[in-house]
């Protein structure tokens, strides 16, 4: 397949019709080629952008509505060929791609649509004043994503910066570009205004730097590494450039000694291995209360051995491969680490796949909290089981990294649930679940996890500027 440009409504390659090669990862074969877009692809999408931005921003939120709306039903009809498309290009079970990842990117249009609609304008009344604050799109605006969850990410980003009424210049990951190429399709069949939406594919430093440094675009909202994310925020700071940044994270799980420990368990499971541990919220670092620490490993090394990777096409396989082979080199550099440090006990099953970017899934015993494989955010299916004794130790071993984003706790006591969230440093904190989530609620996290929060009004404040307005009370 190639994956072309979508600019000023039109599906083209890039100008100087360079191209990347597009890799299934569970196969290393290649399955397209990928238009490699430069600065000039930049100029004009955001002429486009620009273009189109007076007609859009003058809609009303029901009209901008409307088109989104459109959008979610295209998803959700072409939900098995999107599946398909994100399995071939992510190496995630078709199982995920078509239970999570589509459905997903089809809510996260649907949602903005209909929850924009109901928000209301600021006011606020007092000595002889009445402020209103009116909300203004920025312009045009930047959105950057990653290849782990990739239509899931993208849509997460486009949705509330069209609906607020900007115009937009998104780039999805080189790795993972297919599902936004197909999205850029069904733009042109809804019938989506020129130059509202205008997707570029290429690589992050050339095309993603020039989107980032682009003085005619006002924002940036980048999901992705935590060491992209300290480029961007230096870019945009020079520039005066509003910007938000969701990045990496190395969350901490805790099962207390009165968790419901067969819950904790399969959740510990799922937070850890889900997508192969290439999500940001995985819980990589399991801390286990020492009087229940043999119980819960037990548990957790029988699910292990049921955990084995396989084909991503195959319904009934739930462990896939890693995105891509840099990615899977990277991984293996931390098993590595593992197997040969003689202190840490590595639990793993034998890999059955013999091609592909596969790595079987690892719990590691012993290891020290300030070894790289309890620092690093490694992205894979790597977690370390750890005893602790108080809650004291508990917390500072939880804060000890530094990344922010979630934490997970199980505990049946409420007291001890609340305590914990208010001393655990992040974004985020889940009792007794993981990944649960309502998409009004404020998403991001703290330290290198990011700056600045998604979801609900947090995304639709941030695409827009507010303007205080102040009457005399009696005008
Ligand atoms: P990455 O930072 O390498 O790339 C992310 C995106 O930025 C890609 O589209 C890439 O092409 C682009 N990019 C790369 N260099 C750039 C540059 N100099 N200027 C502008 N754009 C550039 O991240 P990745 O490897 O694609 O994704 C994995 C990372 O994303 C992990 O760290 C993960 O934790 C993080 N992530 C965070 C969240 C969150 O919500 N906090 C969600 C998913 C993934």
């Amino acid at each position: 397949m190639e994956i072309l440009n979508y600019i000023d409504g039109n599906l083209l390659p890039s100008k100087n019709n360079e191209w990347i090669d597009n890799y299934n990862p569970a196969t290393n074969q290649i399955i397209g080629r990928v238009s490699q877009s430069k600065i000039e692809d930049v100029e004009l999408a955001v002429n486009a952008a620009k273009k189109a931005l007076p007609s859009w921003r003058a809609l009303s939120i029901k009209e901008r509505a409307e088109y989104l709306l459109k959008l979610s039903t295209k998803i959700e009809e072409n939900l098995e060929e999107l599946a398909l498309l994100e399995t071939r290009d992510t190496g995630k079970p078709i199982h995920t791609s078509k239970n999570i990842d589509i459905p997903r990117s089809a809510k996260n249009l649907r949602f903005f649509a209909e929850f924009a609609i109901n928000q209301k304008e600021e006011e606020f009344h007092g000595e002889g004043l009445a402020n209103f604050v009116k909300r203004s799109p920025i312009g045009v605006v930047g959105c950057i994503s990653p290849w782990n969850l990739p239509l899931y990410l993208f849509t997460w980003k486009i949705a509330p910066a069209l609906i607020a009424g900007n115009t937009v210049i998104a780039k999805p990951s080189e790795f993972t570009p297919t599902t936004a190429f197909m999205l850029s399709k069904y733009c042109k069949e809804i019938g989506l205004p020129a130059g509202v939406l205008n997707i570029l594919h290429g690589l992050g430093p050339e095309v993603g730097s020039a989107i980032v440094n682009h003085r005619e675009i006002k924002a940036i909202s980048f999901t992705g590494s935590s060491r992209v994310g300290r480029i961007i925020a230096d870019s945009c700071g020079k520039q005066m450039k509003k910007f938000s940044l969701e990045l990496g994270g190395k969350n901490p799980f805790i099962i207390t000694e009165n968790a419901d420990i067969d819950k904790a368990v399969s959740t510990a499971m799922r937070a850890a291995f889900t997508n192969q541990g290439q999500v940001c919220l995985c819980g990589s670092r399991i801390y286990i209360h020492q009087n229940i620490y043999e119980v819960v490993k037990n548990k957790m090394l029988e699910k292990l051995k049921a955990l084995q990777p396989g084909n991503p096409e195959d319904s009934l396989t739930r462990f896939g491969s890693l995105t891509s082979i840099e990615h899977f080199n990277k991984v293996k550099h931390y098993e590595t680490l593992a197997k040969e440090d003689q202190a840490i006990t590595v639990h793993q099953e034998n890999l059955k796949m013999t091609e592909g970017n596969f790595i079987a899934p690892m719990l590691l015993e012993n290891v020290d909290a300030n070894h790289p494989i309890n620092q690093d955010e490694i992205f894979g299916p790597i977690a370390t089981l750890q005893p602790y004794k108080s809650e004291e130790e508990l917390v500072t071993l939880a804060n000890s990294t530094q990344y922010g984003l979630c934490a997970s706790i199980f505990t049946n006591d409420r007291d001890q649930a609340n305590r914990l969230a208010l001393k655990i440093d992040t974004g985020i904190v889940w009792i007794n679940s993981w990944l649960a989530r309502d998409l009004r609620t404020p998403f991001g996290g703290v330290k290198a996890s990011g700056f600045g929060r998604e979801g609900g009004h947090y995304a639709l404040n941030f695409f827009t500027e507010p303007k205080n307005i102040c009457f005399p009370e009696e005008l």
